[in-house]
């Protein structure tokens, strides 16, 4: 089947028809960079993560451009900083939360199997374009300034509600907020309000101020990816307020009929109890605790296990099975040879708007194949699992994976440097790669260097996670 989408703003699911096949574009809302990221939020990164893989699969990996933002200017991020500041100006204070933050998000993500997307903007790095685009809404009415902050006009936007499916009226009714005096409508949201002389501010038109969070991704998806683009997504919490305003400000600032063609939602990661993992309800377990109990790859399988538009239960009991799993792909697979075509069950299944229980249940009937032996269905395993991001490291690597506080076996890891420089005297390169990767399986680094004495190569090592 060719690639079918549910998009949120037809709510059905469509055919996917990029604008441009040599540049389909997709962007989604990253995290807001004041503490670290959750395995709810590992959900939305693994599942958009799965889709850039995919699209690359059919239009050519150099034909997709995702942009990921770091959301890295926030009222939440002052917040924090100030709480922690120690003494230090706040603007000091606030880049280090963010790139600490930053730092830890990027090994989250690369630790769930995630590729970097094509351009990760910052906030911080385009409020000249926010500005710019701010001053454009007002030009067109969509926007209007009062004491020193700039509104959406959302009365003056037509079809604002369109993608949540709520009128204004319900908005307004729901609006429980104390509302600010200078707002001509309860709903209208702000695009720039001013800072004191400690917040983080710059200079606009409108005196020195920051920008509000919906205006930031319009800006900074406009100038990465263009007025229209393919695909937008984020989590379903987004949907109001956050892609609202965006999309009727991005429609409304270029003049076009829609922002995004294609707009999708992953559902909620629920903690053990059934409700929404979040911050705010203290029920989180954050990707750094998943990564230092399991292999990325377990966490990425247990991520993927349900459909992304489904909630997902998340349990202890699903890492460990998901571990398993892998335990059996990766000993399967061992002697696998590689390039092999993908299985068209699993990519049938991907293109049904990514219906990854399918695809997992087509990797566990070729599991069956291959552990009577069959070589083809050992090949079509990995190289099928490998497009959905799993069987990326050596099997090595994968059996001596061992969780983080666990102490290394030094007895072991001396035997297995004194086999390495065995194997590599005797021009056995594939082994000592081999136990090279075994130790780093176990946190364990090498570093060969000459002994200018003896001219021998000597190889010290320490433990990195
Ligand atoms: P936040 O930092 O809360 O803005 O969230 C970053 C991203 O993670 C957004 O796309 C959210 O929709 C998504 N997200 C937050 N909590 C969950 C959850 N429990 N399950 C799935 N996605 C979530
Ligand atoms: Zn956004």
């Amino acid at each position: 089947m060719a690639l079918h989408l549910y998009n949120t703003l037809t709510r059905r699911k469509e055919p996917f028809r990029p604008i441009d096949p040599a540049n389909v574009r997709m962007y989604a809302c990253g995290p807001t960079v004041y503490s670290f990221i959750h395995i709810g939020n590992g959900r939305m990164i693994v599942v958009f993560d799965l889709l850039f893989r995919l699209l690359r699969h059919v239009y050519g990996p150099g034909h997709v451009t995702y942009a990921r933002n770091i959301t890295d200017v926030d009222d939440k991020i002052n917040a924090r900083a100030e709480t922690e500041s120690a003494g230090l100006p706040l603007n000091d204070a606030i880049a280090r939360v963010t790139s600490e933050t930053i730092r830890q998000f990027h090994a989250d993500a690369a630790g769930l199997g995630a590729l970097p997307p094509s351009v990760e903007p910052t906030c911080t790095t385009h409020i000249p374009e926010m500005i710019a685009m701010i001053e454009v809404l007002i030009a067109k009415g969509g926007a209007y300034a009062a004491e020193g902050h700039v509104l959406l006009d959302t009365r003056a936007v037509p079809d604002y509600g369109a993608l949540s499916g709520r009128s204004l009226d319900e908005m307004i009714a729901g609006a429980r907020v104390e509302v600010a005096p200078f707002k001509r409508n309860p709903a209208d949201s702000v695009l720039w309000k001013p800072s004191t002389d400690r917040q983080p501010g710059w200079e606009s038109p409108w005196g020195r101020g920051r920008p509000g969070w919906h205006i930031e991704c319009s800006a900074m998806a406009g100038k990465h990816l263009g007025a229209v683009f393919d695909i937008h997504g984020g989590g379903i919490d987004l949907i109001f307020p956050h892609h609202e305003n965006e999309l009727a400000q991005s429609r409304c600032a270029h003049g076009t009929p829609v922002m995004a063609n294609v707009w999708m939602h992953n559902g909620f990661l629920e903690a053990e109890a059934g409700e929404k993992m979040s911050k705010s309800l203290g029920n989180f377990i954050t990707v750094r605790e998943l990564l230092d109990q399991a292999p990325g790859e377990a966490g990425r399988l247990a991520l993927l296990s349900s459909h992304y538009r489904q909630p997902l239960p998340w349990s202890e009991r699903l890492v460990m099975e998901s571990r398993r799993t892998l335990d059996h792909w990766y000993e399967l697979t061992a002697d696998a040879s590689d390039g092999a075509a993908i299985a068209p069950d699993v990519l049938d299944a991907l293109e049904d708007d990514l219906n990854t229980p399918r695809a997992i249940a087509a990797l566990h009937a070729l599991r069956s194949e291959a552990a009577k032996g069959d070589a083809a269905a050992k090949a079509t395993l990995k190289a099928s699992a490998r497009l959905m991001g799993f069987l990326r490291l050596s099997p090595d690597a994968w059996k001596a994976w061992r969780p983080a506080g666990v102490a290394v076996d030094e007895a072991k890891v001396t035997a297995l440097i004194t086999a390495r420089s065995e194997a590599r005297r005797a021009r056995n390169f594939k082994e000592s790669d081999r136990i090279r990767d075994e130790l780093a399986g176990m946190g364990v680094q090498l570093k060969d260097a000459r002994n200018k004495d003896t001219g021998e190569i000597e190889t010290t090592w320490e433990v990195k996670r």
